[in-house]
């Protein structure tokens, strides 16, 4: 199946997407990790992630080996994943600010780790979250291919929901209160929703 339309909203979307994790994760690895809180599905669950974030989509858009996975490409669908992947970049790109050098890919704390309540934070508690949850689903709709497109819904919901209780209570051991005062005013992902 000819990808052209595909290629070309997901291939700058993808570029962009590292320069914005490469440059903020090379000012936030300057700070020493202080505890490790990171556990081994969730490590399995990145590794799949980086899979289907990068290398199926482009299996899907360059080679024929998931052709039995394609589904009709629609200039409609394509255009609201266009829009989902513009909006979580920006989510992403202003997360990555706001939490500064406290980022990290595990679960970590850092040596002087501060509790971020505001800029987007102030919102909800996990902007990064629903950062990629929109790009994902942006994924899902840009190509047409249940491996390459569709299967990071999955991955990422696995790897969300696995991890999002215990980085809540590492984050409430650590803050005390403070933490949980911060979740009794806010949501996960949408303000007032969930
Ligand atoms: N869950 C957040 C952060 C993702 S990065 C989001 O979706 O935006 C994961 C790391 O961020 C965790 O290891 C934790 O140390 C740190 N973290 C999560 N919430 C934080 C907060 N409100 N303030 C400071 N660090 C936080």
């Amino acid at each position: 199946m000819d990808h052209t339309l595909s290629t070309a909203v997901f291939m700058p979307f993808l570029i962009a997407y590292f320069v914005v994790r490469g440059y903020w994760a090379s000012k936030a690895d300057k700070r020493p990790v202080k505890e490790d809180h990171s556990f081994s599905a969730d490590k399995i669950n990145i590794f799949f992630m980086s899979v289907s974030l990068i290398l199926l989509p482009l299996m899907a858009l360059f080679t024929s080996w998931l052709d039995a996975f394609d589904f009709r490409e629609s200039p409609a669908l394509i255009a609201g994943g266009a829009v989902l992947l513009a909006a979580g970049l920006y989510v992403f790109w202003v997360s990555h600010r706001d939490l500064g050098e406290n980022w990290s890919v595990t679960l970590e704390l850092k040596e002087g780790h501060s509790l971020v309540t505001n800029g987007i934070y102030a919102k909800i508690r996990h902007p990064m979250y629903l950062a990629i949850w929109l790009c994902s689903l942006g994924q899902a709709l840009v190509i047409p291919n249940w491996v390459g497109g569709a299967a990071i819904v999955l991955i990422w919901g696995v790897l969300y929901f696995v991890r999002i209780g215990r980085e809540e209570k590492m984050m409430a051991e650590k803050f005390g209160p403070a933490y949980t005062a911060y979740m009794s005013r806010t949501k996960r992902l949408l303000p007032y929703v969930v």
